[in-house]
């Protein structure tokens, strides 16, 4: 099948409703349950700083919001939080946080080594767009993995919404986490203003091309203190409709059950676990900064202590008759 015929083909897919949609779901779940098996992996993350020099317009870290308090993670209570995650058997961490123009290259290889050498997990890094020295850097250093959204393939759209920041500077990042060993993961947002139904089948067609080993697929939620306060935010049907096509055309690929899609009206990461989904992200955040990690609003488990999450998820995943792996 050529490009605009793939692109049509999953128009039509993502425009499926009611019982056509539900058939969809249950035909993703059973390329999950094929490709990944029925254990849901978990991922601990921990949000080490809030900083961010970015302009992202739907983001309540970007530089504009001046009423956020920011934080960063000391050494030591990275270490710890690993510890936590290493205590509850998870097996990677995910180290995460705004673009921080005081982040030390050097100082978060040195963390990444005392992990690997401490702890038996994958380190996945999600510090966003870096030169290639430093992911090369990080790599070397023991880091397996790299997480960067591109949020949305469309150029255009992608300008609209990322003030001041380069579209072909993501793709060169993008294309340095691949061409260092990582294994790379993406995603996008769903509902961003202006989107189409089209950017979505294109946005489904850039991660087959680029072959990603994990795709975050959320909906927009607006965020008050932003440029896009009071947008409408994206439907839960649609970010479904996204993550079970994306499971079906990419089959063996992790797909997180995302914390966005947990926090909307209710929690929908079941629905999620069930549309293709085999990932969850317990928050090792210490408590004290959580809530601090504001992308979006009403971020779900934010109140929770960190250590009660790892059962949490695990009686997410029974309810459903999974396991966590
Ligand atoms: S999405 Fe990332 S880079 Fe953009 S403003 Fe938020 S934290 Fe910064």
């Amino acid at each position: 099948m050529n490009t605009s015929k793939n692109l049509d083909y999953f128009e039509k897919i993502l425009s499926l409703e009611g019982e056509e949609a539900r058939k969809l779901y249950d035909r993703a779940d059973e390329v999950r349950r094929r490709y990944a098996g029925d254990k849901i992996l978990l991922r601990g993350l921990v949000e080490f700083s809030n900083h961010c020099a970015r302009y992202c317009y739907y983001c309540g870290l970007n530089t504009a919001n001046a009423s956020l308090e920011r934080y960063r993670l000391t050494r030591e209570e990275i270490l710890e939080s690993a510890a936590r995650i290493a205590a509850d058997n998870i097996k990677t961490i995910v180290l995460q946080s705004g673009e921080d123009p005081a982040l030390d290259p050097a100082w978060l290889a040195e963390i990444i080594k005392e992990i690997k050498s401490r702890h038996n997990m994958a380190v996945t890094l999600s510090a966003g767009e870096r030169p290639r020295a430093d992911y090369g850097l990080w790599r070397r250093s023991g880091a397996d993995r790299y997480l960067l959204k591109i949020e949305t393939s469309d150029k255009k759209l992608y300008d609209s919404l990322h003030k001041g920041m380069s579209f072909e500077n993501r793709l060169r990042c993008l294309q340095d986490i691949k061409d260092l060993g990582y294994e790379a993961g993406s995603g996008i947002m769903v509902g961003l203003p202006g989107q189409t139904l089209r950017n979505i089948a294109e946005d489904i067609l850039f991660f087959k091309e680029w072959k990603f080993d994990m795709i975050g697929i959320g909906p927009f939620i607006p965020h008050e203190k932003t440029e896009l306060a009071g947008k409408p935010a994206g439907g839960v049907e649609m970010v479904l409709k996204t993550l079970a096509l994306t499971r079906i055309v990419m089959g063996r690929v992790n797909l997180p059950a995302t914390t966005s899609l947990g926090s909307m009206d209710k929690d929908y990461r079941i629905e999620g676990l069930k549309a293709g989904a085999n990932v969850l992200m317990p928050n090792y955040t210490p408590d004290k900064y959580k809530v601090l990690y504001e992308i979006y609003p009403n971020k779900r488990c934010i109140s929770e202590s960190a250590g009660t999450c790892a059962p949490c998820m695990a009686s997410l995943a029974a309810s459903i008759g999974r396991l966590v792996a």
